[in-house]
Protein backbone atom coordinates (compact mmCIF):
# COMPACT_ATOMS: atom_id res chain seq x y z
CA UNK A 1 0.00 0.00 0.00
CA UNK A 2 2.91 2.48 -0.30
CA UNK A 3 2.15 3.70 -3.56
CA UNK A 4 -1.72 3.67 -2.90
CA UNK A 5 -2.08 7.39 -2.46
CA UNK A 6 -2.70 9.66 -5.33
CA UNK A 7 -5.73 8.66 -7.23
CA UNK A 8 -6.05 9.70 -10.42
CA UNK A 9 -7.73 13.28 -10.61
CA UNK A 10 -8.63 13.50 -14.15
CA UNK A 11 -12.35 14.74 -14.26
CA UNK A 12 -13.10 14.81 -17.57
CA UNK A 13 -14.93 17.99 -17.95
CA UNK A 14 -16.88 17.58 -21.49
CA UNK A 15 -17.54 21.24 -20.90
CA UNK A 16 -19.38 21.58 -24.74
CA UNK A 17 -21.39 18.80 -24.83
CA UNK A 18 -24.24 19.28 -22.78
CA UNK A 19 -24.56 22.83 -23.16
CA UNK A 20 -24.61 22.58 -26.73
CA UNK A 21 -26.75 19.90 -26.35
CA UNK A 22 -29.12 22.52 -24.91
CA UNK A 23 -28.45 24.97 -27.78
CA UNK A 24 -29.22 23.22 -30.11
CA UNK A 25 -32.66 21.68 -29.12
CA UNK A 26 -33.38 25.24 -28.19
CA UNK A 27 -32.66 26.27 -31.83
CA UNK A 28 -34.22 23.27 -33.42
CA UNK A 29 -37.14 23.98 -31.53
CA UNK A 30 -40.42 24.65 -33.09
CA UNK A 31 -42.32 27.75 -31.99
CA UNK A 32 -44.94 25.30 -30.48
CA UNK A 33 -42.09 23.33 -28.60
CA UNK A 34 -40.75 26.86 -27.10
CA UNK A 35 -44.16 27.87 -25.85
CA UNK A 36 -44.44 24.97 -24.60
CA UNK A 37 -41.14 25.03 -22.38
CA UNK A 38 -41.96 28.38 -21.75
CA UNK A 39 -44.85 27.67 -20.13
CA UNK A 40 -43.33 24.70 -18.03
CA UNK A 41 -40.73 26.97 -16.76
CA UNK A 42 -43.12 29.27 -15.99
CA UNK A 43 -45.24 27.51 -13.77
CA UNK A 44 -42.90 27.59 -11.15
CA UNK A 45 -44.34 31.19 -10.57
CA UNK A 46 -47.78 31.24 -11.13
CA UNK A 47 -48.28 31.26 -7.04
CA UNK A 48 -49.08 33.85 -5.25
CA UNK A 49 -46.31 35.37 -2.66
CA UNK A 50 -47.06 34.80 0.76
CA UNK A 51 -47.56 38.66 1.53
CA UNK A 52 -50.77 38.41 -1.15
CA UNK A 53 -51.97 35.46 0.16
CA UNK A 54 -51.69 37.16 3.87
CA UNK A 55 -53.36 40.56 2.74
CA UNK A 56 -55.89 39.17 0.16
CA UNK A 57 -56.86 35.69 1.52
CA UNK A 58 -60.54 36.24 3.73
CA UNK A 59 -60.32 34.41 6.69
CA UNK A 60 -62.88 32.92 9.41
CA UNK A 61 -63.17 30.83 12.12
CA UNK A 62 -65.49 27.71 10.99
CA UNK A 63 -68.61 27.82 12.90
CA UNK A 64 -71.34 25.35 11.71
CA UNK A 65 -74.53 26.84 10.97
CA UNK A 66 -76.21 24.21 12.82
CA UNK A 67 -75.95 24.13 16.63
CA UNK A 68 -74.11 20.35 17.67
CA UNK A 69 -76.45 19.51 20.34
CA UNK A 70 -77.33 15.67 19.06
CA UNK A 71 -74.30 14.09 17.19
CA UNK A 72 -76.96 11.21 16.34
CA UNK A 73 -78.46 14.67 14.14
CA UNK A 74 -75.38 15.02 11.88
CA UNK A 75 -76.41 16.44 8.43
CA UNK A 76 -76.47 13.79 5.61
CA UNK A 77 -73.27 12.77 3.81
CA UNK A 78 -74.86 14.59 0.43
CA UNK A 79 -73.47 17.90 2.98
CA UNK A 80 -70.59 17.09 3.78
CA UNK A 81 -68.88 18.63 0.89
CA UNK A 82 -69.11 22.14 1.62
CA UNK A 83 -68.02 21.26 5.21
CA UNK A 84 -64.92 19.33 3.43
CA UNK A 85 -61.22 21.20 2.70
CA UNK A 86 -60.42 19.39 -0.71
CA UNK A 87 -56.89 19.75 -0.32
CA UNK A 88 -56.43 17.73 2.68
CA UNK A 89 -59.98 16.07 2.61
CA UNK A 90 -60.16 17.07 6.02
CA UNK A 91 -63.91 18.03 7.59
CA UNK A 92 -63.64 21.58 9.23
CA UNK A 93 -63.51 21.38 12.85
CA UNK A 94 -65.35 23.93 14.70
CA UNK A 95 -63.32 27.03 15.25
CA UNK A 96 -60.90 26.08 12.82
CA UNK A 97 -58.90 28.51 10.35
CA UNK A 98 -60.84 28.55 7.10
CA UNK A 99 -59.77 30.84 4.55
CA UNK A 100 -61.88 32.04 1.44
CA UNK A 101 -60.66 32.97 -1.92
CA UNK A 102 -62.18 35.25 -4.82
CA UNK A 103 -64.73 32.74 -5.97
CA UNK A 104 -66.06 32.03 -2.60
CA UNK A 105 -64.81 28.25 -2.41
CA UNK A 106 -63.38 27.61 1.52
CA UNK A 107 -60.41 25.94 2.97
CA UNK A 108 -58.31 25.44 5.81
CA UNK A 109 -56.38 28.35 5.99
CA UNK A 110 -52.97 26.53 6.07
CA UNK A 111 -53.78 23.97 3.38
CA UNK A 112 -55.10 27.19 0.94
CA UNK A 113 -51.76 28.76 1.70
CA UNK A 114 -49.37 26.54 0.45
CA UNK A 115 -51.52 26.03 -2.57
CA UNK A 116 -51.40 29.47 -3.71
CA UNK A 117 -48.14 29.36 -3.21
CA UNK A 118 -47.82 27.18 -5.74
CA UNK A 119 -50.26 28.19 -7.72
CA UNK A 120 -52.72 31.17 -7.63
CA UNK A 121 -56.20 29.80 -8.50
CA UNK A 122 -59.15 27.80 -6.75
CA UNK A 123 -58.44 23.97 -6.16
CA UNK A 124 -62.08 23.56 -6.93
CA UNK A 125 -63.22 25.65 -10.10
CA UNK A 126 -59.78 27.06 -11.39
CA UNK A 127 -60.54 30.73 -10.88
CA UNK A 128 -57.96 32.90 -10.03
CA UNK A 129 -57.89 32.80 -6.11
CA UNK A 130 -56.71 36.24 -5.13
CA UNK A 131 -55.37 39.52 -7.12
CA UNK A 132 -52.44 41.76 -5.97
CA UNK A 133 -53.89 45.35 -5.78
CA UNK A 134 -52.66 47.39 -8.87
CA UNK A 135 -52.13 50.30 -6.97
ZN1 LIG B 1 -57.27 21.35 4.59
ZN1 LIG C 1 -63.56 28.23 -6.48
Amino acid sequence: MADGRGPPRRIRVRRNDPHRELRLDIERMTYEELLALGERIGRVNTGASEEIITSQLKTKLYTPNYPIVDLNELPPDDDEETNTCIICQEEFKFQENIGTVQCGHEFHVDCISKWLKMKNECPICKLKAVTPKKD
